[in-house]
């Protein structure tokens, strides 16, 4: 067996003392008394009684052998700045930061919502907040105001802290309107809103007794120490929503303990990064992948932080690859989409600097096409690792481990199951284990391993509901992925198991459409499937159940309620995800653990069998939905 197959296999078969040896990787300020509290499935509490704080173990404890250490490199092409803050210059600003936010009443448990473009300040106010133990939620700035409300009244935070503008191509985006209209939209508007004024927006006009400046603040609170606060390991650290590509944003809750453990220790064995090496993230604080890797894994790891806040094609696209040659990085993280726009242009700029610093480029968050992993490969010469992950994990899933074992890449898959991660590929129809090179469900069966999310912020029935009922009467997280494992045991992401809708190229979520179909008063229940189209390629139907009935008796009753719900479509969403028809049923066809067979649905609405019915609920809803197609 390799050494990663049995570290693997160890973290699995022998998951307690596993995870105590790698919880050596952090500072405890107290040692917790159990490993893993797993008496109330699937909430998993990992290193419990435990006292830490992420804060101290990004900072504080790197000051004695690092203080002059580089910790975060701002590079700005939209400014034209760079600004370098050492261990102890990060450790001073986080400091009175703190001050200033403890000052507006914030304390442990407070939630403080961000919504920052990529300055220092961004990362130096989620550091202290970590240090008061307050709970940070940042939202990536660049969502509309509507979508801010939404957080915010999830979140109901006691401090916003935005900025005055961001940059984007050289145009300035005003954060503070937008700010203003979500907290007139909101229900739960913070009392206080700290900006940080970058002198950006000329108009820029300070909401009197509500808002605060920041750099007046600062001056005040100049060299201020705050105490660490001592958080319990499941204390959450912070929430963030999930992008909300297959419904409404679910606050990801995430604890302190068990993600200081996973970062660190992902940090040697997954990205293979060295203490005083530097790390190059090319994500948005906004996203986990900016929480786990620009701001906290290198940081408790004691590497440099980069933070750059700029396209990847401005001034030209040799920018990222100049960074890595000037700070010589050793660890690169983008995406497969600007893998992609780096394609298109000229390859010579991979050849222009010296990049003998990188030892790898990790790529996540969407599949990475063969064609663009194998072209990144050979242009670097350097392994391109595509690694699985999502909002809820916070770190990866599926990976290569450099840092246990040379990387084996193999084009077009994120590698193996990461250590911690009980993966599974199932069948959909009988949770049994898909054969090699048979597609199957990926789950993974919990406890889910230390830094994944713990719960949905402020609702641990939907954590349940949403994330473990997949499969009727088995406890198993599902990610809503598609994969498959070859006989390599590689495996291979082929989607999501949520449908989306392709109409004439737009993709839109079926969720989105039912979400706006229930919008309209009569609606009890529906579903929306894709049916195929020789001319727009899908085109969405709806398939509803009313509350009243007596308005869908006559035809022109059901050609009315038809027409509203188009309306209420168009109206959310716009006429691109209008369904073709909404077809009335008093019943929709679902299995006995409630979920709706939409595949079946589907492909009798394209004329196809249906497919396996055997835990079909009740056989009529099909009579109904055969009968409706008919009409
Ligand atoms: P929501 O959960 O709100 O619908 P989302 O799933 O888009 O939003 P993320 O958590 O950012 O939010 O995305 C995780 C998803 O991205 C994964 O479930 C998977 O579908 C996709 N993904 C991430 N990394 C990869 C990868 N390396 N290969 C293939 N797909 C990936
Ligand atoms: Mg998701």
């Amino acid at each position: 067996m390799g050494a990663y197959a049995d570290l693997h296999r160890r973290s699995i078969t022998d998951r307690e003392s596993f995870w105590i040896e790698e919880a050596r990787r952090i500072h405890w300020q107290r040692r917790f008394d159990q490993v893993l509290d797993y008496s109330r499935p699937p909430f998993a509490r990992w290193f419990v009684g435990g006292l830490t704080n992420l804060c101290y173990n990004a900072l504080d404890r790197h000051l004695a052998a690092r203080g002059d250490q580089p910790a975060l490199v701002y590079i700005s092409t939209e400014t034209d700045s760079e600004v370098t803050y050492t261990y102890r210059e990060l450790h001073t600003v986080v400091n009175v930061m703190a001050a200033l936010i403890a000052a507006q009443g914030v304390s442990r448990g407070d939630r403080v919502l961000l919504y920052m473009p990529m300055i220092p300040e961004a990362v130096i106010a989620m550091l202290a907040c970590a240090r008061l133990g307050a709970v940070h939620s940042v939202v990536f700035g660049g969502f509309a105001a509507a979508s801010c409300a939404t957080r915010i009244d999830d979140a109901k935070p006691k401090l916003l802290i935005t900025a005055d503008a961001g940059l984007r191509a050289g145009r300035a985006i005003h954060y503070k309107p937008l700010v203003d209209e979500a907290l007139r939209l909101a229900q739960y508007p913070p009392q206080r809103v700290l900006v940080v004024n970058r002198g950006i927006d000329a108009g820029f006009k300070p909401v009197a007794g509500r808002d605060l400046d920041y750099a007046t603040l600062a001056r005040e609170h100049a060299g201020a120490q705050v105490p660490v606060t001592w958080l319990e390991s499941s204390e959450p650290s912070y929430i963030l929503y999930t992008s909300g590509t297959t419904g409404k944003p679910k606050g990801v809750q995430r604890d302190t303990g068990g993600y200081a453990v996973a970062l660190a220790s992902s940090m040697e064995r997954i990205y293979g990064g060295k203490p005083g090496e530097t790390m190059f993230t090319t994500s948005d604080v906004g996203w986990v992948v900016g929480h786990s890797y620009i701001v906290y894994g290198p940081l408790i790891h004691g590497m440099t932080t980069i933070l750059y806040e700029g396209l990847p094609i401005r001034p030209d696209a040799g920018i990222w690859w100049k960074i890595v040659a000037d700070k010589k990085v050793s660890v690169m993280f983008s995406s497969p989409t600007a893998a992609r726009v780096l394609k298109k242009q000229d390859p010579a700029y991979l050849k222009k600097y010296d990049l003998s610093s990188l030892r790898h480029l990790f790529l996540a968050g969407e599949p990475l096409d063969e064609p663009t992993h194998r072209w990144l490969h050979d242009a670097l010469g350097k392994p391109v690792i595509d690694h699985y992950w999502q909002t809820e994990t916070g770190w990866p899933i599926l990976s290569l481990a450099p840092g246990v074992e040379p990387a084996q890449v193999k084009y077009g898959s994120p590698g193996f199951p990461v250590y911690g991660y009980d993966l599974k590929l199932l069948r959909e129809s009988d949770a049994s284990e898909a054969a090699p090179n048979e597609k199957g469900v990926v789950i993974i069966a919990p406890p889910l391993p230390p830094g994944c999310m713990t719960t949905v912020w402020g609702d641990d029935a939907r954590f349940v509901d949403t994330y473990f009922r997949t499969f009727p009467g088995r406890l198993l997280y599902s990610t809503f992925d598609w994969g498959v494992r070859d006989a390599d045991g590689y495996t291979f992401i082929l989607g999501r198991t949520d449908d989306v809708i392709n109409v004439a190229g737009h993709r839109i979520g079926t969720r989105e459409i039912e979400e706006a179909v229930q919008s309209h008063a009569n609606i009890a229940e529906v579903a929306v499937v894709g049916v195929a189209d020789s001319l727009k390629g899908q085109m969405p139907l709806a398939f509803a159940v009313v509350k009243d009935v007596s308005k869908i008796e006559t035809e022109a009753g059901r050609a009315t309620q038809e027409q509203e719900i188009m309306a209420a479509v168009d109206r959310q969403l716009g006429g691109i995800a209008r369904p073709s028809r909404v077809l009335f049923v008093t019943l929709l066809p679902k299995t006995r653990s409630g979920k709706l067979l939409r595949r079946s649905l589907q492909a009798l609405a394209e004329g196809r069998d249906p497919g396996d019915l055997t835990t079909i609920e009740d056989p009529a809803a099909l009579e109904q939905i055969r009968h409706a197609l008919s009409t």
